[in-house]
């Protein structure tokens, strides 16, 4: 069985595994920006619809098709919360 010590040795080494990730995730957005292309579907990001979406491409490195798709699941989520009674927050 595991005790408090593991568990907590467990998320250590995630923490860091996650760093790690988040850092080639990061490395893959700027070469992605550099060449202007979305660092997701990996298509041509030079058209945006707004300002806002323009500047969530400098963020997140995603071209406007994958934003729409990550907004409406974000939609859909939230749906879900209200559908459960908010159960899921
Ligand atoms: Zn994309």
């Amino acid at each position: 069985m595991m005790n408090n010590k593991d568990l907590l040795k467990d998320v250590e080494s995630f923490g860091k595994m996650t760093q790690r990730k988040l850092k080639q995730v990061f490395k893959i957005r700027d070469r992605s920006i550099e060449k202007q292309i979305c660092s997701w579907c990996e298509g041509n990001a030079h058209n945006f619809k707004d300002k806002l979406s323009e500047e969530e491409y400098l963020i997140g490195g995603l071209c406007q098709q994958c934003q729409d798709q990550v907004f409406i699941e974000e939609e859909e989520n939230k749906n879900l919360h209200v559908r459960n009674g908010g159960l899921l927050q």
